[in-house]
């Protein structure tokens, strides 16, 4: 493995054997350095030959001859939404749409990532706590590894999100609660049984996964970069990828933009990182009974809070709340007139839009990338 980990916050170091988990010294994510890697400007004519997010193994946690856990993930459309954009007053919204990825859900990037890697070091076994996607993404690598995977769900995720994760051969076990309580069982049944824990942030390459919406989003750009992106916040591995993303494509001199402004959107009924941005603290209290319908947004206690607070702060972003209602109202409306299939997770993020169009925070010099997460559908 030409890698390794270092700790996202005290800057550790760690090995990457095995199934590496969070930092040893002070319990925060790993993230992935890659301090070999050369990237000649002439592979990015290469990268349109190639498909999936794989296409960018040269910046992920693959060696050569290696080959990844894959149904096809990423190398999703960055649409124009000219109705929308009309609406609210912006020349240019651009949406990343997840919706057509593998399960349903960007999760499957993250889960992709992860699942090669720990079927590398000859893991079978997994359990993952989820909010409901992650579930169905882990099921589905999982069967493609030819693994098992236990997933502990709350009792009120959408249930066709539930069926998705026993169709995939998820082994589902409902408990009542949000995914903070999931995370618990999921520690016990891995201390209990061996099982790898896929948690978020409790393994460093789900994040690789996800780095590669930055890496598509550069690249349908012409290697430039948007001024805005308005990321719908629960764990927070989307946010810190594409921060990641960039960061290192900088350093492979492909890109020379600065970076975007990034803003976090959650809900009302669970906004730890908004509440910890706007009060100025560098780490965020868990939410008490956390509620929400968009239930990827439903994590009231995310391990990445200090490193998404510092990356909202140093760009010159913010954090923004929308209530259910707003979020469901801008899903209707973003399907009936752009004929995409908005998850609440991603009517989050053009509610998010809209407001912070009204509030001053972006104006109409800004290119606005937005991001629908997941599939309506799932929802129903
Ligand atoms: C998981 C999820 C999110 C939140 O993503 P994070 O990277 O955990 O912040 C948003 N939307 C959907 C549909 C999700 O499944």
């Amino acid at each position: 493995m030409d890698w390794y980990l270092e700790c996202s916050d005290c800057g550790a170091r760690a090995e990457p054997d095995g199934t590496p988990g969070v930092c040893a010294a002070c319990g925060r994510p790993l993230l992935v350095r890659y301090p070999d890697r050369i990237h000649p400007m002439t592979e990015r004519a290469e990268l349109r030959r190639r498909s999936s997010m794989w296409r960018f193994r040269s910046f992920m946690p693959l060696a050569p001859g290696e080959e990844p856990v894959s149904l096809g993930e990423g190398d999703t459309p960055l649409l124009a939404l000219p109705r929308l954009a009309a609406r609210f007053g912006l020349p240019v919204m651009l949406l990343k749409d997840e919706a057509s990825n593998p399960t349903g859900s960007f999760k499957a990037r993250g889960l992709s990532a992860a699942i090669t890697r720990a079927t590398l070091a000859g893991v079978d076994r997994f359990v993952v706590p989820t909010a409901g996607n992650a579930g169905v993404a882990s099921a589905a690598y999982a069967a493609r590894a030819g693994a098992s995977v236990r997933v502990y769900a709350p009792r009120t995720t959408p249930p066709t999100i539930l069926a998705q994760i026993t169709t995939f051969g998820g082994d589902l076990v409902l408990l009542d609660g949000h995914i903070g309580d999931c995370g618990k069982a999921s520690r016990e049944f891995a201390a209990e049984t061996g099982a790898m824990d896929l948690s978020t942030l409790r393994e460093p390459y789900r994040i690789e996964g996800k780095k590669t919406l930055g890496l598509e989003i550069a690249m349908a750009l012409g290697w430039k970069l948007p001024d805005v992106i308005i990321y719908p916040t629960g764990g927070g591995t989307g946010l810190i990828g594409m921060w990641k993303a960039f960061v290192e494509l900088t350093a492979a001199g492909w890109i020379t933009d600065p970076m975007p402004r990034f803003y976090s959107v959650q809900s009302t009924g669970c906004a730890p990182i908004v509440r910890a941005f706007e009060s100025g603290a560098e780490v965020a209290t868990p939410w008490q009974e956390p509620w929400t319908i968009a239930s990827g947004l439903r994590v009231p206690g995310p391990l990445g809070d200090k490193l998404m607070l510092r990356i909202l702060r140093e760009s010159g972003g913010g954090a923004v709340a929308v209530d259910d209602a707003r979020m469901q109202e801008l899903s209707r409306l973003g399907a009936a007139t752009e004929g995409i299939d908005f998850a609440p997770e991603g009517g989050a993020s053009l509610a998010a839009a809209a407001e912070l169009v009204a509030s001053g925070g972006i104006s109409a010099a800004d290119r606005v990338v937005l991001f629908n997460t997941g599939a309506g559908v799932l929802y129903r």
